[in-house]
């Protein structure tokens, strides 16, 4: 159930190099039923490339909801510009141009622990763990995160290089870390879902 918007732009996108690291339709929907379903309003996204998962995320916000999108490449990110503004949510997306690294220490620099319902991580694979530990700090009770690529085509679980070594310590991470219940949903090349508690 994809909408006119986001097909539109993934079509702009499948004509462009690095087409394949855009998400799946299919994954698009289920990130707007978790928005939907826990009522998210505050978001963050962690790698942006054209913007699908954002305008997929965007538009199952409320009115004054947020995406909070992190990305070091703005050329990618203005092509789902064009897109946000036509589904009327380009207000709605904070995109912050730099090494998202950066950007998630001046989040909580500023305080914002605890202030975010959702969460998207699909950036560099090498930073993943880094990634997920200033997120759940980021994250509030209730609040979800999701990251994508945990299956590496399945060679997480036989790592043979420094991508694969990472994705599966982060996997190892979540699953010790008591404060989420968490899931690994083999849709596309796996989404690890985790709940804060
Ligand atoms: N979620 C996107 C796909 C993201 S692709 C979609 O639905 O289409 C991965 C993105 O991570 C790329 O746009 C790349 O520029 C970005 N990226 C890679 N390393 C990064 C870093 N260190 N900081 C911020 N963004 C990074
Ligand atoms: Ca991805």
């Amino acid at each position: 159930k994809e909408s006119e918007i986001l097909r539109e732009l993934r079509e702009e996108t499948a004509q462009m190099e690095f087409s394949e690291m855009q998400i799946s339709p299919e994954q698009g929907v289920f990130m707007a039923f978790l928005v939907e379903l826990i009522q998210a309003k505050r978001t963050l996204e962690i790698g942006v490339y054209t913007g699908y998962s954002a305008l997929a995320v965007a538009m199952a916000l409320p009115e004054h909801g947020t995406v909070t999108a992190c990305d070091m490449n703005e050329e990618w990110a203005n092509i789902g510009r064009k897109y946000w503004k036509r589904a009327g949510v380009e207000d709605n997306i904070d995109f912050r141009i730099g090494p998202a690294l950066e950007t998630l220490d001046t989040l909580l620099s500023k305080g914002k622990h605890g202030t975010y319902d959702f969460a998207f991580i699909d950036a560099d694979k090498i930073n993943y763990l880094e990634y997920y530990k200033i997120t759940a700090a980021l994250i509030k009770s209730g609040g979800v995160i999701v990251l994508d690529n945990m299956l590496w085509s399945g060679e997480v679980l036989q790592p043979e290089d420094d991508n694969a070594l990472i994705l599966n310590k982060t996997a190892e991470f979540i699953e010790n870390d008591k404060r989420f219940f968490n899931m690994l949903l083999p849709i596309r090349d796996g989404l690890m879902v985790c709940l804060k508690q």
